[in-house]
């Protein structure tokens, strides 16, 4: 048959493994899973409220313009409600913009690593890819300009950055954007933004109007604790937002996902509950990491990626053995690392102690 060329050298995604898989294979009562950057908190209360006095109307297409969601998420964020695009997950998002901007003879640049849908939707397109190393796990900006050409049609940064955690410097940024041709589209994807502290988030939405080349995306499947249900947005100029609105789907969230999405904004407590929690637990288990003697990047989010004495993959299998899933470096692009998603205060201490055995053993040459 006549698919893209491209298809035929590249994988469907891999997922993450299945808690009850594990469980049956390594006989195991409990497992965690810190894998996927999920909120270990679950989610607001209120959405569960919601759902159990919903009267259902699943016959019925959902809202295709998410007006609702779109009113009360402007309104939260000082946008207009033209400047917002919604999406099945920010994935979607993702594959909305590189069907938009992307094709064969066009070019895409991005940090290595960052978050793999950029260059996995850019290769289904048929554009060329430029990755620029990170430096210390932060992007090396003025490489990225450097690899800028007449060809350019976007540029990924991802603040901060998965799987390494680190930021952008505010400042950094802004120098960036001041410097990059204006006919290539800029993509922030701020997916872990709730979790940086108010002092150092960059504030760009006040800015789109100036930045009309920039589209900054958010989902409510990190922090808001909606993996599940997959919603996600893009904020970006009107102009932009409606060329990219041609592309997306008719009916492409559901009922549910919206309703969610709005029930979870308005339970502001749950959510500084979470950021608080996860920045109490964030530091004891870095405190935790110094104290063994493991090195770890500048996370100002919900994981950490920690360097590893021995593979990744040999640290994957050691903590799937003993009850958690975890990411190896080696199929994010950082060989002998881990990621390891913060989890609730009781499981981070259970991990805590594996990982002292296992540093205990791999010190005193026990651990093959
Ligand atoms: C998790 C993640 C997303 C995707 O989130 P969804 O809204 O669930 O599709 C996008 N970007 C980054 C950097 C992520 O880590």
């Amino acid at each position: 048959m006549k698919s893209k060329q491209v298809l035929k050298d590249m994988t469907p995604y891999q997922p993450g493994k299945q808690i009850e898989e594990v469980k049956e294979t390594y006989g195991l009562n409990k497992i965690v899973k810190l894998a996927s950057n999920e909120n270990p908190f679950g989610h607001s209360p209120e959405v569960t409220n919601y759902f159990s006095r919903y009267q259902s109307s699943f016959n019925l297409y959902p809202d295709g313009y998410t007006g609702e969601l779109r009113h009360v998420l402007a309104d939260r964020l000082k946008v207009s409600e033209d400047q917002l695009i919604f999406g099945s997950g920010t994935d979607e998002i993702v594959q909305i913009i590189t069907r938009a901007f992307l094709y064969p003879g066009v070019n895409t640049v991005m940090a290595t690593p960052t978050f793999p849908q950029y260059k996995h939707n850019a290769l289904v397109e048929g554009a060329q890819v430029k990755e620029v190393p990170t430096v210390n796990g932060y992007h090396n900006l003025s490489a990225i300009l450097e690899a800028i050409d007449q060809r350019t049609s976007v540029i990924w940064l991802c603040s901060p950055n998965n799987p390494t955690g680190c930021l952008i410097p505010r400042n950094h940024l802004y120098d960036f954007l001041d410097q990059c041709p204006k006919d290539v589209l800029i993509v922030l994807d701020e997916a872990y933004l709730e979790y940086v502290d108010s002092t150092f988030q960059p504030g760009i939405l006040q800015y789109l109007q100036q930045y009309d080349n920039v589209i900054v995306l958010r989902t409510f499947s990190k922090a808001y604790g909606l993996a599940g249900l997959r919603i996600g947005y893009g904020i970006a100029n009107s102009g932009l937002i409606s060329d990219l609105d041609v592309v997306r789907g008719p009916f492409n969230t559901s009922t549910i996902a919206q309703k969610a999405a709005i029930t979870a904004l308005e339970d502001e407590a749950f959510l500084n509950d979470t950021v608080t929690r996860n920045q109490a637990i964030k530091r004891s288990f870095e405190a935790f990491l110094d104290s063994i003697g493991w090195n770890y990047y500048d996370s100002h989010t919900n994981f950490l990626l920690i360097s590893m004495p021995i593979s990744g993959e040999q640290t994957f299998q050691y903590l799937l053995e003993h009850g958690f899933i975890v990411r190896a470096g080696e199929g994010l692009g950082v060989p002998d690392t881990v990621r390891i998603t913060i989890g609730s205060e009781t499981d981070m201490q259970e991990l805590q102690r594996v990982l002292y055995q296992l540093n205990t053993a791999i010190t005193e040459g026990t651990w093959s």
